[in-house]
């Protein structure tokens, strides 16, 4: 599920949204305030077979 954990940053609650689409406004439940911030999901921290890099995707795309 596209499950989000925001924060709100004017109650420090938080809350996750079920969020379809990245312009989607997303608000406090407590506060109803906007202000909140999307915070990253700790998904699969670590693997059990082996530990090998699969990162493949060379070239970081620089913004500036
Ligand atoms: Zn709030």
């Amino acid at each position: 599920m596209p499950m989000f954990e925001y924060i709100c940053l004017e109650c420090d609650n938080k809350f996750e949204e079920l969020v379809m689409r990245s312009d989607t406004v997303v608000n406090c439940p407590l506060c109803k305030s906007a202000d909140v911030k999307k915070m990253v999901s700790a998904f699969s921290s670590s693997s059990t077979s082996g530990g090998s890099n699969d990162s493949s995707s060379c070239g970081k795309s620089s913004f500036g």
